[in-house]
C-alpha cells in the first residue's frame, strides 16, 4: 500500500496537453468554453485517476422529485445542457485517453428525448460506449416504451441503468419498473437496476416487484445515504446505518468521473462524492487553477484505503460526536468527514502526516492534540 502512494506522491507528471478549447472572448456572464478536463489536475490523473467512464447530468431536471435525490433534482428545474455545450465536453474529454464510456444521467434525461438521442449519437460518433441512467418514467405505455428502447438502440446505446427505491414508488407506479425492463430487454439490453436501499426496501422486494423479469437483469445495491435532499427529507430511521466503522477502498469508484451540472468534477458518482474537498475542479474557469492543497494526497488514501483512515483520528479529536457513530458504507463516512469543516481539518493534517512519515522514513509522530476546530497546534515533522 505505502509504496504505490508515495509513487503517486512523487511521480512527476509530463507536462499538460494543449488545451482543447479557446480559453478567452466569452461572452460576459456566459460559461467560458471547458477546458481539458485533464488540464483541470494533471498530476491527479497521472497519480491516482485512470477512469473508465464519464458521467454527466444532462439536466437537472425530473419527472419527480424523490426525497432521496442527491442532485435535488425536480419537474420545477430547467438547468439542461445543450447539444453545443455536450460536445465541448466532449472534446473536453478527448485528453483522458483512459475513456471509454459516457453514462449520460440527471435528472431525468428521457426529459428530452430528442436531445438525448442525439447526444447519444454524439458520444457514439467521437468512439465512445454510451450508457443512461432513469427512473424509468416513460415505460407508462409498454408500445411507447418499446418504441422508444428502439430508436435509442439504433442510436447506439449500448446499456441501461434504471433506478429505484422506497423513494422512488413513492411517484411511480409498480407496473412502471418490469415494464421499461421489459422493453429495454426486448431491445437487446441487459439493464442493469440501481437499488438505492432504505430500511425495509432493497433488493428482495426490488426482485419481487420484477417478477419473471427478475433473472433478465443485473443488480447494484447501494444504501441510501443522507446527502443532497435526503439530508433533510428522510427521517433517521430509512437510513440503514449499521456498520461503525466502514471499509473499503475507492479504486473501483475512481474509474468513474462525475460532471456536474455548474461544471465542477468530481473523482466518484458516489452520492457522498460531491463534496467541496473532492472538486478537482470546475470546466468553466478561465484557466486551470492548481489542484487544492492536499488533494493528491486524500485522494491516494482514499484510492488505496478508503475514508477508514482518517476515521480513528477524527474520532479521537471528537470523540463526543453522534455524527461519527454509525454509517450505512464508506461513501457515508467519507461524505460525513468531508461535509463538516472541523473534521476534514482533521483528515488533511492526518495525510499529511502520513505523507511525511513515508517521505522521511520515519515512524509517524506521536498524535498530536487538536483544539476544536481541528487545529494542529504542534510542528508534526
Ligand atoms: S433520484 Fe433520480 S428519479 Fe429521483 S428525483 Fe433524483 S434524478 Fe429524479
Ligand atoms: S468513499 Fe468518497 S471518494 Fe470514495 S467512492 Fe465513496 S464518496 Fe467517492
Amino acid at each position: 500500500m505505502t509504496t504505490s502512494i508515495v509513487h503517486f506522491y512523487r511521480h512527476s507528471p509530463p507536462p499538460p496537453p494543449a488545451v482543447g478549447a479557446e480559453l478567452t472572448g466569452c461572452d460576459a456572464g456566459m460559461p467560458v468554453a471547458p477546458i481539458s478536463l485533464y488540464a483541470l489536475a494533471p498530476e491527479i490523473f497521472d497519480g491516482v485517476l485512470n477512469p473508465d467512464v464519464l458521467g454527466i447530468l444532462l439536466t437537472s431536471k425530473c419527472s419527480i422529485a424523490c426525497r432521496h435525490c442527491c442532485n435535488e433534482s425536480a419537474p420545477g428545474h430547467d438547468s439542461t445542457r445543450s447539444y453545443a455545450e455536450i460536445e465541448q465536453l466532449l472534446d473536453a474529454a478527448r485528453a483522458i485517453d483512459t475513456l471509454k464510456e459516457i453514462g449520460i444521467s440527471g435528472g431525468e434525461p428521457f426529459m428530452y428525448v430528442p436531445l438525448l438521442r442525439s447526444v447519444v449519437r454524439l458520444a457514439v460518433r467521437y468512439g465512445y460506449t454510451v450508457s443512461v441512467t432513469t427512473n424509468g418514467f416513460w415505460a407508462r405505455s409498454p408500445v411507447a416504451a418499446a418504441r422508444l428502447m428502439a430508436m435509442l438502440r439504433s442510436d447506439g446505446l449500448a446499456a441501461l441503468h434504471i433506478s429505484t427505491s422506497a423513494f422512488h414508488r413513492e411517484f411511480l407506479d409498480a407496473c412502471i419498473l418490469p415494464q421499461a425492463v421489459r422493453a429495454a430487454v426486448d431491445a437487446g439490453l441487459r439493464p442493469t437496476i440501481n437499488v438505492v436501499a432504505s430500511r425495509g426496501h432493497g433488493l428482495a422486494e426490488v426482485r419481487e416487484a420484477l417478477g419473471p423479469l427478475a433473472d433478465a437483469v443485473d443488480y447494484v445495491v447501494m444504501p441510501c445515504l443522507p446527502a443532497g435532499r435526503a439530508e433533510h427529507s428522510i427521517d433517521n430511521t430509512e437510513f440503514v446505518q449499521e456498520q461503525q466503522s466502514p471499509h473499503g477502498d475507492c479504486r473501483e469508484d475512481f474509474r468513474k468521473l462525475a460532471l456536474d451540472q455548474q461544471g465542477d468534477l468530481y473523482p466518484c458518482c458516489s452520492p457522498g462524492g460531491f463534496t467541496a474537498p473532492l472538486r478537482l475542479g470546475n470546466i468553466h474557469a478561465a484557466r486551470p487553477g492548481e489542484a487544492p492543497n492536499g488533494l493528491l494526497r486524500l485522494l491516494s488514501i482514499l484510492h488505496e484505503v478508503g475514508p477508514g483512515y482518517f476515521l480513528p483520528f477524527v474520532r479521537a479529536a471528537y470523540p463526543q460526536d453522534l455524527a461519527l457513530a454509525r454509517f450505512s458504507d464508506k461513501c457515508h463516512l467519507c461524505h460525513v468527514l468531508l461535509s463538516d469543516d472541523r473534521y476534514t481539518a482533521v483528515v488533511h493534517w492526518a495525510g499529511e502526516r502520513l505523507f511525511r512519515s513515508l517521505e522521511t522514513g520515519r515512524d509517524p509522530p506521536q498524535d498530536q492534540p487538536l483544539d476544536k476546530g481541528g487545529h494542529i497546534a504542534t510542528n508534526t515533522t
